[in-house]
């Protein structure tokens, strides 16, 4: 299982991720992207959600989104 991801030192803040994936990625306080810990399990995602989300992996100018493997238990403390 995947979890989608922004690496924090990498994001410049374009919003781009945010315009593309709304429902997945957001910003946060200090102006970069985040993704929502509750709704970033790429298996769980709605076929929409998930498409808009591999647009945004790809679309990220500064390659900053990547996927974590996960495991079940992980998952569900989060
Ligand atoms: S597209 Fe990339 S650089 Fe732009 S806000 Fe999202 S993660 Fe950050």
């Amino acid at each position: 299982m995947e979890r989608i991801k922004v690496d924090k030192d990498k994001c410049i803040g374009c919003g781009a991720c945010t315009a593309i994936a709304s429902d997945v990625f957001s910003f946060n306080d200090e102006g970069y992207a985040q993704t929502d810990p509750n709704n970033n399990i790429i298996d769980n995602m709605e076929e929409e959600v998930k498409n808009d989300c591999m647009d945004a992996l790809e679309g990220c100018p500064v390659d900053a989104i990547y996927k974590e493997e996960v495991e079940e238990e992980k998952e569900e403390e989060n």
